[in-house]
């Protein structure tokens, strides 16, 4: 029989919402994992940066993930969740194909969608492979190699163009859109040798599936190994569910986000949120130990309401 009652309910099953099903199965709680299979890192071949996972197929971690939540006894569906609604001190868990369960608890692990500004579109089949967003997850593989930067304000392009040179010494910046550097930054870029090239970027120059270079509206062609975009990104949180429910969001350098406890809480009492949907700057080891501390926090929540519903019993 389909069980329709859980501690809690995990929404993405990603890193974060993984390691908190995987902490909380340990801690002998129901839970069930919502996933319908969009990490964000699906276009990338391999991980980098994570202790003893380094290199990785970021699918074979979805992979080893699952079966280890399994192994305490999560359930998993496969779906998008459309709504969560308060029920009292329970919440109801909708899913696209109409299936429903409730759950004491929810946590939000759902992630981020990055989207390229629509002139940059044409470079999206390049995504996660030549056209990277953070040196962090790509830098090392383009080391040595001939760089572009590409963003939509002085401060982000400045930001990752100086990074950038820890990487490479041959960075060009791509005026493109952004307004006057001003004199103090191009000072600062000549200083690190970051080539400034004026004109909009218009399209990736192509050979053999790879890209090349890069097209500029008057023409020229600057030849690249790889453009940075990261500056030139909106990164929109996959939030509709704590935006329905009303969890208290603040404005951040990267857009308007959820803000969450040290433990995954929000403002509404009961629902967690943890990983790339609160914090966009987090990479998968970081947003495994977001979802596990979220782990901490759901159990000891309900280790409290258990103890409440106990007393009031006795009494
Ligand atoms: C191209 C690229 C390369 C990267 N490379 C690296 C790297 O080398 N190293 C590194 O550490 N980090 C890397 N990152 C960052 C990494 O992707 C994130 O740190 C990580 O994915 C965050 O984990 P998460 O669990 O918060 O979100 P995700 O991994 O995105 O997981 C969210 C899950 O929720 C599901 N979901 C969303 N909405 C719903 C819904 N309504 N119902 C049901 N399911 C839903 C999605 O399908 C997805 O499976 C890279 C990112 C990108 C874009």
């Amino acid at each position: 029989m389909t069980q329709n009652f859980y501690d809690v309910a995990v929404i993405g099953g990603g890193a974060a919402g993984l390691n908190a099903a995987l902490i909380l199965g340990q801690a002998r709680r129901s839970v069930v994992v919502f996933d319908n299979g969009v990490p964000r890192n699906a276009a990338a071949a391999h991980m980098n940066g994570f202790l003893s996972r380094d290199g990785m197929d970021p699918a074979e971690l979805v992979s080893i993930g699952r079966a280890e939540v399994k192994k305490f006894g999560g359930d998993f569906r496969s779906g998008t969740v459309v709504s969560v609604d308060s029920v009292g001190r329970r919440f109801a868990v909708e899913c696209d194909d109409g299936s429903r369960i409730d759950a004491r608890k929810v946590l939000i692990a759902t992630g981020l969608t990055d989207r390229l500004p629509a002139e940059l579109e044409v470079f999206g089949e390049f995504w996660g492979k030549q056209v990277l967003h953070c040196p962090y997850c790509h830098g090392y593989d383009v080391r040595d190699q001939p760089l572009g930067v590409v963003a939509k304000t002085v401060d982000r392009a400045m930001h990752q163009a100086l990074m950038l040179r820890q990487w490479s010494s041959d960075v060009v910046l791509f005026r493109h859109r952004v307004g006057d550097l001003g004199a103090e930054n191009l000072e600062k870029l000549a200083a690190r040798d970051v080539v400034v090239v004026e004109g909009e970027v218009t399209a990736p120059v192509v050979e053999n599936a790879r890209l090349t270079g890069v097209q500029l509206a008057d023409g020229t062609v600057v030849s690249r190994a790889a453009v940075f975009v990261g500056g030139a990104l909106t990164m929109d949180p996959n939030d509709a569910v704590l935006r329905s429910l009303g969890a208290v969001r603040a404005e951040t350098m990267m857009g308007e986000f959820v803000t969450v406890d040290g433990f995954g809480g929000t403002s509404v009492p009961g629902l967690y949120a943890a990983g790339n949907v609160v914090d966009p700057s987090l990479q998968v080891v970081m947003a495994a130990g977001a979802g596990a501390k979220a782990g901490f926090g759901i159990n000891m929540a309900l280790t409290n309401d258990d103890l409440e519903d106990a007393l009031a019993q006795r009494r």
